[in-house]
């Protein structure tokens, strides 16, 4: 694709990366047929290839319409048109770059500026927790999208029939020097996280259960919170670098000084922000090469299990095959490109993954996306649930807690994080 972006945003770092991510697009139009939105909405603004010539034109230009945002603000973010790009157009990056350019000059409804700014202040809030039990008492009264992102009560659901207690309890470890020498094996850092331990700790137990397994050591630092994909989904890149900034400081130091040999995500949503990273601070010459340093030391537990074969002990692969219908979340397939190396490792587990015929295609989830989207998110959940249904299997499992929240509020069985089910043998 011709561009002609002005000397001035060229000069820039956005603007050299819009530029060479513009160029790669030969216009083919394969991507269209795996986007969920064009194939809801059926408008090709509403494709990559089309949100691709709206920010061109808008970078091009210095103009923008509320129109092009409205475009741009419908992308799930989901990247499967990446995963289907002939020519490898980095289009999460242009996405990005182009809202970011486009909504410095546009404003958004006073509905949806009040809606996103509640939602990046109350996700990241202290008082996320009791606000989340406020939300359960008062669940039948809240908004459709919303409704949906609040679980009922506390889940009690155990995944394998023959464990009903779920994982047990293990103890983590808050500083370096707990973790010095591990008695086997080697010692973790696992982020803390800002949702999920309220909205599901038993993913947090499971994941500490199956690393006591191998033998591991869990080093959980007070710092590094939220890895910074709240603010970046809202647009809120200085947040999002702050946070980002804040968990470099925790985690850089262990993984230099040899205290921790990784950092393992459960959430592949979190996981795929901290392969960011090193975007966000491209510019930056002090937490550049940190940044690179995290993300090449974070993976998910999925992949880390797979490093870890040698010490599985033998009751994970005793059990009798457990048949699963699996949704591999978008920001593991298409994001870290993770799906197959994880999927060929749970088989080894023992878990007869069932994929549903749509499942290169995003649930409708998104992070914040479905509160902003709920009728939008409805349509892709409806859909994702009618192929899961298909499916053989008493449970849906899944490998990020965005993905286990909005299917898990309209699915008939338990959705659950494959790790729960692993540790309950
Ligand atoms: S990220 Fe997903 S929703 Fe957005 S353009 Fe690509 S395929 Fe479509
Ligand atoms: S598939 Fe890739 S090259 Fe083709 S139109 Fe889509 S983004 Fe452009």
């Amino acid at each position: 694709m011709q561009t002609r972006l002005p000397d001035s945003l060229l000069a820039t770092l956005e603007g050299a990366t819009a530029d060479a991510v513009l160029r790669k697009c030969v216009h083919c139009g394969f991507c269209l047929a795996t986007c969920p939105t064009y194939q809801i909405l059926g408008d090709e603004l509403d494709s990559p290839r089309g949100r691709i010539y709206l920010i061109k034109n808008a970078l091009e230009s210095g103009a923008a319409s509320a129109t092009t945002l409205q475009h741009l603000d419908r992308c799930l973010g989901c990247r499967s048109c990446e995963t289907t790009c002939p020519s490898g157009v980095s289009y999460h990056r242009l996405l990005d770059i182009g809202r970011r350019a486009v909504q410095a000059r546009v404003a958004r409804p006073w509905r949806v500026r009040l809606m996103r700014t509640l939602l990046r202040r109350g996700l990241l809030s202290p008082l996320f927790g009791p606000l989340l039990r406020l939300g359960r008492l008062l669940r039948p009264l809240l908004p459709a999208g919303l409704r949906d992102k609040v679980p009922g009560g506390p889940e009690t659901v155990a995944c394998s029939p023959s464990s009903q207690a779920g994982p047990r309890p293990v103890a983590p470890l808050t500083s370096p020097a707990q973790a010095a020498a591990p008695a086997s094996g080697h010692t973790v850092i696992l982020p803390r996280g800002c949702v999920q331990p309220h909205l599901r700790p038993a993913i947090d137990m499971a994941t500490e259960a199956v690393l006591a397994a191998l033998g591991d050591r869990v080093l959980r630092p007070a710092a590094g919170a939220c890895c910074g994909a709240i603010p970046a989904h809202l647009d809120d890149a200085q947040a999002a670098r702050a946070l980002a900034r804040a968990n470099i400081d925790a985690w850089w130091p262990l993984l230099e000084s040899g205290a921790a040999r990784a950092i393992i995500s459960n959430a592949s949503g979190c996981g795929l922000t901290l392969q960011d990273y090193p975007d966000w601070f491209a510019d930056d010459p002090v937490y550049a090469p940190r940044a690179r340093r995290v993300a090449e030391a974070a993976m998910d537990i999925g992949q880390w299990l797979a490093q870890r074969r040698e010490a599985w002990p033998a009751r994970w692969t005793a059990a009798p095959r457990r048949r699963v219908a699996w949704h591999p979340p978008c920001t593991l397939q298409h994001g870290l490109a993770a799906a197959p190396a994880i999927e060929a490792t749970l088989r080894e587990l023992g878990f007869d993954l069932q994929r549903p015929a749509d499942a290169h295609l995003c649930c409708g989830s998104a992070g914040a996306w479905s509160v902003l989207n709920p009728g939008l998110a409805d349509e892709l959940r409806g859909r994702k649930l009618g192929h899961l249904d298909a499916l053989p299997g008493d449970v849906i499992v899944t490998a990020n807690i965005g993905c286990q929240q909005h299917l898990a509020a309209r699915s008939s069985r338990p959705v659950l994080h494959w790790v729960e089910c692993l540790a309950g043998r």
